[in-house]
């Protein structure tokens, strides 16, 4: 970095967060990117319990943007990512019928969180670093951690932590703060199930229907996984809100049951069972109104420009990977673009 050039940071290495970095990098900055989770990848983690693994967070995404299919392209080439050919179904009290539409779906490799790595590799990216106050003071803002400590002061800043979270961070510190607060994020159980043996049953993902369960998934069935046979269980919003405070041991019996209820099949002979609570896992943007979105050609990153602030990630534009990808882009391209 040169005597001259702004300071930068994003907190948040999920693929907003890594995303609004590579841009910036590419733009000419030397960003610094923040995140308290122990890697990068934020919601497309994975967990490990050999022979099991799980994506237990982004199952699989899509790619529509014709600039993210051609990204998407370049990183299959890589190795980085590769389509999912498992069989997906809709599942209505054990009924099993075909998806009307089909689909392409992508998924990272060996494990979700792959493009997030990759992402990562070029960037400066500060793992295990919770921002826990953020304040705009002569010009710039200034990021402490939770004890206190000064990580830096920065004249450009990208924030891409859940949009709630970010309410809390920034209060009375920019107007983005009110807008995010109104931005509501639906919590979800995900429960993570090893079997001593492959489970008899003839899909390898499902929506479901008339369940607690909303999605099931058989996580080896996806290219470059390891062969312990992995389901992972996610329960649907209204199921996850009546049951937040359970404990974990107590979800995963009771989602256990569920999926032998959704599928007529029993999960067993089980070797393995976990459950992690994602406090936000999808959000539902507000509508795309309001004079702090960047206004073209579509509202996927939120700036205050007077302080050199942007809000991106997924609830600015919807929970999918695609979006959180081209939102931290746009937050980027707007912050470059004010200089
Ligand atoms: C259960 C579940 C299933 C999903 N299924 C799909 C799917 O099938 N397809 C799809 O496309 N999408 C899916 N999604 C959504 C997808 O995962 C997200 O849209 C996307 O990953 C969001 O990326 P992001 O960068 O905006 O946010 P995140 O991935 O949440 O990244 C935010 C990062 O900020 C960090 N952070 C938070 N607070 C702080 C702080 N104070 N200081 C430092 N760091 C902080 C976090 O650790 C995190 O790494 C799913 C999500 C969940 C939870």
């Amino acid at each position: 970095m040169n005597e001259t050039q702004k300071r930068v940071a994003v907190i948040g290495a999920g693929i907003a967060g890594l995303s609004a970095a590579e841009e910036l990098a590419r733009a000419g900055f030397a960003p610094v990117v923040f995140d308290k989770g122990r890697g990068p990848g934020g919601r497309t983690s994975m967990r490990r319990a050999p022979p099991f693994e799980f994506d237990h967070g982004a199952q699989y995404f899509t790619a529509r943007d014709e600039g993210f299919v051609e990204r998407v392209r370049h990183w299959q080439s890589e190795g980085v990512v590769a389509p999912w050919t498992g069989r997906i179904v809709a599942l209505a009290s054990g009924r099993v019928s075909e998806l009307r539409e089909p689909t392409l779906r992508w998924v990272g490799v060996p494990a979700m969180n792959a493009l997030a790595t990759r992402l990562a590799r070029e960037l400066d990216v500060r793992c295990n670093t919770q921002v826990s106050s953020a304040s705009f003071e002569g010009g710039a803002w200034r990021l402490r951690n939770a004890a206190g400590e000064l990580l830096g002061h920065f004249e450009l800043l990208v924030a891409t932590l859940p949009l709630p979270q970010a309410a809390a961070l920034f209060r009375g510190q920019s107007e983005l703060a009110q807008r995010a607060a109104q931005v509501e994020a639906s919590p979800c159980w995900a429960v993570l199930v090893g079997l001593h043996e492959r489970l008899a049953v003839e899909f390898d993902g499902a929506f479901c229907h008339d369940s607690g369960l909303s999605w099931i998934a058989r996580n080896n069935s996806k290219p470059g996984r390891a062969a312990g046979e992995s389901w992972v269980l996610h329960a649907t919003p209204e199921w996850t809100r009546a049951h937040l405070e359970l404990p974990r041991e107590q979800v995963a019996a009771r989602l256990i049951d569920e999926f032998a209820r959704a599928s007529g099949v029993e999960l067993q002979p089980l070797a393995h069972s976990d459950a992690h609570r994602w406090r936000y896992a999808l959000p539902a943007p507000l509508e795309p109104s309001g004079p702090s979105s960047v206004a073209s050609p579509a509202p996927l990153a939120w700036l205050d420009d007077a302080r050199a602030l942007a809000f991106a990630g997924d609830g600015c534009v919807g929970g999918r990977v695609e979006g959180a990808f081209l939102s931290g882009q746009a937050a980027a391209r707007a912050l470059v673009a004010r200089g």
